[in-house]
């Protein structure tokens, strides 16, 4: 969803919620939703949130999954069918699904700041897979996979700061992350409960199980 040039931060205000999209912005006082927590356009403020119906939830919740991972419509999709096939709870599928995406992977192991940096950071070839540069942010990632940054890419100032500005978050069970080195091992699968996406998953597999 690089191509999507709208204000992002109208996204959160949209949702209700912060989505997180633009790195250490989204935890300082400039967050615009901290500031405006009421949708976007001349009459947000007076309207307030309204009622939806079933289909508006289901399609709120399909979206805001969407924005977060910065996922296309028809990419989207196709993560959802995948979801479906695979066994266990499909919701959990999908949320598996996308956080094994390489740049949500580098995002987690806090070479970026964000998902969006993290996708600039593969599509502009700075990272590698299993030792091979690799510029598909969707590509997605196996136990047993090593995510490093290149040597030439290690000082870049956007990894610096964000090593440094996430140098005290938790980690994570299916990371083993090795922040000097820039080096990310692969060693287990995403958990349900690791995944601090304030989405009802099971809405957005309804909404395209109707
Ligand atoms: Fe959303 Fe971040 Fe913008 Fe805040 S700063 S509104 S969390 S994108």
């Amino acid at each position: 969803m690089g191509q999507n040039s709208r204000p992002v931060c109208k996204l959160c205000r949209r949702a209700g919620q912060k989505l997180f999209l633009k790195g250490q912005r989204c935890v300082s006082p400039k967050c615009s939703f901290e500031r405006r927590d009421y949708p976007p356009g001349p009459r947000g403020r007076d309207r307030g949130r309204r009622r939806r119906s079933d289909y508006g939830r289901q399609l709120r919740e399909k979206q805001k999954l969407r924005q977060v991972y910065g996922v296309r419509e028809r990419q989207f999709r196709r993560y959802v069918g995948e979801a479906e096939r695979m066994t266990g709870i499909s919701g959990d599928n999908l949320l598996q699904l996308l956080e094994r995406r390489l740049d949500n992977t580098v995002y987690r192991a806090g070479l970026a700041t964000s998902r969006a940096q993290a996708r600039q950071l593969v599509s502009h070839r700075h990272i590698t897979l299993n030792g091979r540069t690799v510029n598909v942010p969707s590509a997605l990632v196996e136990v047993g996979d090593e995510v490093v940054a290149r040597e030439k890419s290690k000082d870049l100032p956007g990894i610096q700061e964000a090593v440094a500005a996430t140098a005290a978050g938790g980690s994570l069970s299916w990371l083993e992350v090795d922040k000097d080195a820039r080096r990310v091992k692969i060693i287990g699968l995403p958990r349900r409960e690791e995944i601090d996406c304030e989405v009802d998953e099971q809405q957005v597999m309804e909404f395209y199980s109707r």
